[in-house]
């Protein structure tokens, strides 16, 4: 069924936005067809971002796992992360569509970023709402958006992360939809933003393939991934899904899982419906959607995009977790040993492949390091002062 991930996605939204969908779905099938904006987007994303990012084949790192682990290298792209990708697409069919504003929600701010400097270069008014505890522990984040000439709106409602951010921005939607696009920063929501971000996300898979294939001679044995909405894993699966390759997406595990402090979508949540789709959602015994916790919060989501929902039932892709402490040791292994700061979110793929080396011995590996850790440098000092 159009819309749908098997049984996971479809479009469970007010009526009043059904017809902003069935636009943007409209827009987004001519921007595939129209040879003009496609090579606007690429060359953006050439000249502009720094694609294609490099696949950095990690020595030290591989010596001290006993594995070849190559590192797709989205830290490096402009503003930091791999979010830029999609929302210099959805900037493009923003003006497809002929809006002239733009909203947006953030949790790490990594999306209000990537919106607020895709906005900024195409000259779209921006608006990001951002939850107050997002605001606080990511700071710099909150600046850099102010620079960029974006209106954030701190939200002061229920959670105060990444949850109440986007309910405030479906509601700005509602009220505004005839000259407002809302650029949805995951592979979540309902269709057709899972296709579209996906879509502009997969340009990591098709690189990392094609460098891989040109580096090491062969596909690799697996693809690591952290999974927050699900949108870097989703776009660095997707050059692979066809190929005998073991694709594995790392959820943040918080704390533990016993003490209920995580956002393990996939490995402990059911399927409900949550801003707009079916799929896995964490809740508790009476269905209410719970609040979630990690170290990073950008895996701070109680959802998960539907893609992955069904890829996890049809055993596609394999999901695991790793809990703050494990990211922790990831993010520092990978400092050190390679002069790479990752982001927080990265870390928990690094963290993973740290924690379970015995199974990845001998094996070549592609890690997804979504992005860099300039922004998690307050939290880290908070959790571990001076003597990181
Ligand atoms: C936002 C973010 C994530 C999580 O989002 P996904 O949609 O799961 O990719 C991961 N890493 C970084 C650096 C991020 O900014």
């Amino acid at each position: 069924m159009k819309g749908y991930y098997g049984e996971y996605g479809g479009q469970f939204v007010a009526e009043t936005l059904i017809g902003a969908l069935d636009e943007l779905e409209e827009a987004f099938k001519r921007f595939k067809k129209d040879r003009y904006a496609r090579k606007e987007l690429n060359d953006l994303f050439k000249n502009y971002a720094g694609r294609p990012t490099p696949l950095y084949y990690a020595k030290n790192l591989s010596d001290y796992l006993g594995c070849e682990v190559y590192l797709k290298r989205e830290d490096l792209l402009h503003s930091g992360a791999h979010k830029l990708n999609n929302t210099l697409g959805q900037a493009i069919l923003t003006k497809f569509m002929d809006k002239k504003r733009i909203i947006a929600e953030t949790g790490a701010g990594q999306h209000g970023v990537a919106t607020a400097t895709a906005a900024a270069l195409l000259g779209i008014e921006c608006v990001v709402y951002m939850g107050k505890v997002d605001a606080k522990r990511q700071r710099p984040n909150l600046l850099r958006m102010r620079l960029l000439g974006a209106d954030v709106r701190i939200v002061e409602k229920g959670s105060m992360t990444l949850k109440s951010a986007i309910n405030e921005a479906l509601r700005d939607w509602v009220r505004n939809v005839q000259n407002t696009h809302y650029i949805l920063g995951s592979v979540v929501g309902p269709y057709p933003f899972p296709e579209i971000v996906a879509y502009f996300q997969s340009v990591i898979g098709k690189e990392a393939k094609r460098q891989i294939l040109s580096q090491a001679k062969r596909l690799p044995d697996c693809v690591v991934a952290c999974v927050g909405g699900g949108s870097n894993a989703i776009g660095v699966f997707k050059g692979f899904l066809k190929d005998d390759v073991e694709l594995i997406g790392v959820e943040a595990g918080g704390e533990s899982l016993e003490l209920g402090r995580h956002s393990a979508t996939l490995t402990e949540g059911k399927p409900g419906i949550l801003h707009g789709a079916l799929s896995y959602l964490l809740q508790d015994e009476f269905g209410q959607v719970v609040n979630v916790h990690s170290i990073s919060a950008g895996l701070d989501y109680p959802g998960v995009g539907p893609e992955h929902s069904y890829l996890k039932n049809t055993g596609r892709v394999k999901y695991g977790v790793c809990f703050d402490n494990e990211a922790l040791e990831g993010f520092k292994v990978l400092s050190r040993l390679e002069g790479i700061i990752p982001a927080l979110e990265s870390a928990h793929a690094v963290g993973y492949v740290v924690k379970s080396r015995d199974y990845f011995k001998g094996k070549t590996v592609v890690i997804n390091i979504s992005g860099r850790g300039d922004k998690d440098l307050g939290i880290i000092e908070a959790l571990e002062g001076n003597g990181v």
